[in-house]
């Protein structure tokens, strides 16, 4: 079978590297535009993605494993308190290098690259391949051009963000906000590296703009964005280098299609549902899209039953990853609601944002600061919230 793959993110290039692996007579070709590194620094991956990728790919696994970082605190600090949190061990890696791993397995395994090339139209590669993989990101131009049968409408988020790296590794993930002129900001950060870690700073629109972050009306990363983050940076974590940063100011597009398939064109990734990055998902969903895609092409008889089959199995579980996905965009862009609050209410509150994790879940991942304390302002924040009852018992 001759397989067209537009986009060279971590979806498409897992595809490649199962779809070689599950069938070495398939040829695989994958288009990726940018020559340069795409844009992103750290990513953070769940211990099941590593487990799932062990089982498909022990090589792979192996090389990634001795590419990440891992750490196993959680750090919030808000409103002049902080609470760290003990969970299960966290893992992360620079998108760069996942990739230029991800590219050497492909070269391995005989997948064409075209590096710095746009794919060709989709109607084109249609008419040229038996199949269409569409892994070109949020803004996928083939869901585009199919918009009628995908029936997919993006949603633009109320915050701005910017993505930076900064010259130190922190070793836990951690959570602050922090007040300018009376905005509330919010900084995400991750180590990605022994040497790097991944900042995330993000604000509601309204703040961006009364910051006068807006580089001449645009959303550039003009020079008093690099000033403002820098000082930004110093203040959560001392005098640490701002290495790079995201060249603007974005707004998140979530994206959530209607159908995934139409004939023999297919997305996945991204371009299929991209959720905001509070979930840290993004890149397992889209590995996981890879492995499944590929076991319903190699079992079922047609092309068409078996997109089918891929979108029958990924739907559902990736449609309440979404749900929680958009809960947690939601709670961040209304972070102002919450600006008063106890650290301990604030820390609650941020970690069952998504409803994600029950209350057994955090027992179980014995964050003990939370469940043991008896500072009334844990106290009052158990009984409002409703965590940390007597557990139910689970039959
Ligand atoms: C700020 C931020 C932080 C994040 N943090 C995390 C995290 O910690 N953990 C996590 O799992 N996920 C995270 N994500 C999400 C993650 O980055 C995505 O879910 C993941 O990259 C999806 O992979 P993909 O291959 O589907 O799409 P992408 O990574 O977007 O890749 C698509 C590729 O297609 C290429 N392309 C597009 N159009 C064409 C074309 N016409 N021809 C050729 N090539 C084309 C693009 O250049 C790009 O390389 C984060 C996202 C953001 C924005």
């Amino acid at each position: 079978m001759r397989i067209a793959v537009v986009g060279g993110g971590p979806g498409g290039l897992f595809f490649a590297v199962f779809a070689r692996l599950a069938r070495p007579d398939w040829q695989v070709t994958v288009w990726e535009r940018d020559s340069a590194q795409s844009s992103g620094f750290g990513l953070v991956l769940p211990r099941r993605a590593l487990e799932t990728l062990r089982q498909r790919d022990p090589d792979l696994s192996h090389r990634l494993d001795s590419r990440m970082v891992w750490w196993e605190n959680v750090l919030i600090r808000h409103n002049g308190g902080s609470v760290s949190i003990a969970g299960p061990p966290y893992s992360s890696i620079s998108r760069a290098l996942l990739l230029s791993e991800l590219r050497v397995r492909c070269q391995e395994l005989q997948v064409q690259i075209r590096t710095g090339q746009a794919a060709p139209d989709s109607p084109e590669l249609a008419r040229t391949h038996e199949l269409v993989v569409a892994a070109d990101g949020a803004n996928s131009l083939v869901r585009s051009a199919h918009q009628r049968s995908f029936g997919s409408t993006p949603k633009v988020g109320r915050s701005r963000y910017a993505w930076l790296c900064m010259g130190e590794q922190l070793d836990a993930f951690q959570f602050y906000t922090l007040e300018r002129s009376g905005n509330v900001i919010q900084i995400h950060s991750y180590p990605h590296a022994t040497d790097a870690s991944t900042v995330i700073i993000e604000m509601r629109e309204e703040a961006w703009r009364r910051l006068s972050l807006a580089s001449d009306g645009t959303d550039a990363f003009g020079e008093s964005s690099v000033q403002f983050c820098q000082q930004i940076l110093t203040d959560a974590f001392g005098k640490v280098p701002l290495l790079a940063h995201s060249r603007s100011w974005r707004r998140f597009v979530s994206v959530s299609a209607e159908s995934w398939t139409t004939r023999n064109v297919v997305l996945m990734g991204d371009a299929a549902h991209a959720m905001h990055f509070s979930t840290g998902s993004g890149t397992k969903l889209a590995m996981d899209d890879a492995l499944v895609l590929v076991d319903c092409l190699a079992g079922e008889a047609g092309i068409e039953s078996a997109l089918q089959a891929y979108q029958n199995r990924r739907y559902p579980t990736v449609s309440e990853f979404a749900r929680a996905a958009e809960a947690s965009r939601v709670w961040f862009e209304e972070i102002d609601a919450y600006r008063d609050k106890h650290i301990s209410e604030f820390a609650l509150s941020l970690l069952i944002r998504s409803g994600r994790i029950s209350a057994e879940r955090l027992r179980w991942a014995g964050m003990q600061a939370l469940r043991d304390t008896d500072e009334p302002g844990f106290r009052r924040a158990r009984v409002e919230l409703g965590v940390f009852a007597e557990p139910r018992r689970i039959s």
